[in-house]
């Protein structure tokens, strides 16, 4: 594939020992962004990228002033307390400073004594929000989880005919979108049991979690300007994993006419790396569109989009409960699912948002939607891993969950592998369940 490039070379070493090592999510192939600080200190939040388990100081890196052109632009940009500005810079400057940094933390690089002072290790650090979202929308691209969730709302009628043709979505959020680590406290809401006759109020009975991918717009566009399918990859900085908590029966109620309000704006979650679309290119792989299913119309089609347009994103989800927490027991996973099986790409969901003349800013985010696998067992949800709510799951160590308890911390990975390629990983996302205030 054309995207490959040196920084992907499977025979690049790190002089930083702990990217070398096998199984780490942070090789030098890989090298994400995230906002960073050491934790308990007041110092500023400033960009940071991560090799093996230290955080590269891109503060420091910008003040050796060991780049030019391009590359030092960008990481003067990127020593900020969000990446807005860096993102906004657009992929020749990404590349540039994605090049720099390769060859800067290679093996036998002249750049190793300057360096050194600027690695923290991961252990020692805490994360704010890798930028400032303006806007949120999140997606509904698996096939499976609109199906799955659409029979369980509506059993005579699951997928509404415009799924096939529109890649559907609705206005989210950003001001309650927080990083890894976030603990929010149990929503309340009005709900209403189907035999009831009369709507009640009180705490969310059937809280869930939605296993997906955050996509961050780089380079915007003009308000009445299209972004045509061809160039939309070239506004998609990169990918970070996305947990978009839902309250399921405060959705029930109040879902129509107008779509999501309350049960998904309480709290919404980011995992703190950001990894760059360049950085995923060996891992992009054909996207299919069932000759069965209407085709994609002409402004949502393209030859690239075809050989390319998906991305082979592998995600898992775990769930730690209070008493594992005590007991000191692992996690228990309780699916895994692959953005490959989206029914629409990435550059789909950025052309078809900007159709009508709608602008994107630098650091704006798409929700992938829940990426649902085909199998059951693949499912990115608790209402359908339950089967909403009519099955319980067991959990590795006896207990029983249809959706989330206070105490409940549910914890998301996500890493790409590919033949010929090193293996690399997204870190992950963590939030923990609080009792209603
Ligand atoms: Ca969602």
């Amino acid at each position: 594939m054309s995207f490959i490039n040196e920084t992907h070379d499977i025979n690049l070493k790190s002089w930083v020992v702990s990217a070398n090592q096998a199984g780490t999510d942070f090789p030098i192939q890989n090298l994400p962004f995230a906002v960073f600080r050491r934790k308990g200190t007041n110092e500023e939040f400033r960009g940071g990228v991560a090799i093996g388990d230290q955080v590269l100081d891109l503060a420091v890196v910008a003040q050796a002033s060991i780049f030019s052109g391009d590359a030092q632009v960008a990481v003067e940009a990127a020593n900020a307390q969000a990446l807005n500005e860096f993102m906004g810079l657009g992929q020749n400057y990404w590349s540039a400073l994605r090049l720099a940094l390769s060859r800067a933390l290679r093996e036998g690089s002249e750049h190793q004594a300057a360096l050194e002072n600027a690695l923290v290790s991961q252990a020692d650090v805490e994360y704010s929000m890798p930028c400032h979202i303006g806007d949120y929308t999140d997606f509904y691209t698996s096939i499976y989880h609109a199906t799955a969730v659409g029979k369980l709302f509506r059993p005579d009628n699951p997928l509404l005919p415009n799924y096939k043709w529109v890649p559907i979505g609705y206005h989210g959020r950003s001001s309650s979108i927080d990083v890894s680590g976030q603990a929010f406290h149990r929503p309340k809401g009005q709900t209403k049991a189907p035999d009831a006759d009369a709507p009640s109020f009180g705490p969310c009975k059937r809280l869930d979690y939605e296993l997906e991918l955050g996509i961050y717009l780089g380079k915007g566009n003009e308000l009445g300007e299209q972004i045509a399918i061809e160039n939309a990859e070239n506004h998609v900085f990169g990918f970070c994993l996305f947990n978009d908590w839902s309250a399921r029966d405060l959705q029930a109620w109040e879902y129509q006419p107008l779509g999501p309000f309350l049960a998904k704006n309480f709290a919404s979650t980011v995992s703190p790396w950001i990894v760059t679309t360049e950085a995923l290119a060996p891992y992009r792989t054909q996207w299919h569109r069932d000759e069965q299913d209407p085709q994609p119309m002409a402004y949502l089609e393209s030859t690239h989009n075809r050989e390319a347009g998906a991305f082979d994103i592998q995600m898992d989800v775990l769930l730690e409960t209070a008493k594992m927490r005590e007991a000191k027991q692992p996690a228990a996973k309780l699916s895994e699912s692959s953005f490959k099986h989206s029914y629409w790409t990435v550059a789909q969901m950025v052309t078809h948002h900007t159709v009508n003349g709608c602008n994107f800013l630098p650091g704006d985010m798409l929700g992938s939607g829940t990426q649902s696998g085909p199998e059951h067992e693949e499912a990115g949800s608790l209402l359908e891993l339950s089967r909403g709510g009519k099955e319980s799951i067991t959990l590795t160590n006896g207990e029983e969950r249809k959706f989330l308890e206070d105490g409940d911390k549910v914890i998301m990975r996500g890493w790409c592998e590919a033949d010929g390629f090193n293996r690399i990983g997204f870190g992950s996302v963590e939030g923990t369940v609080l009792p209603a205030k």
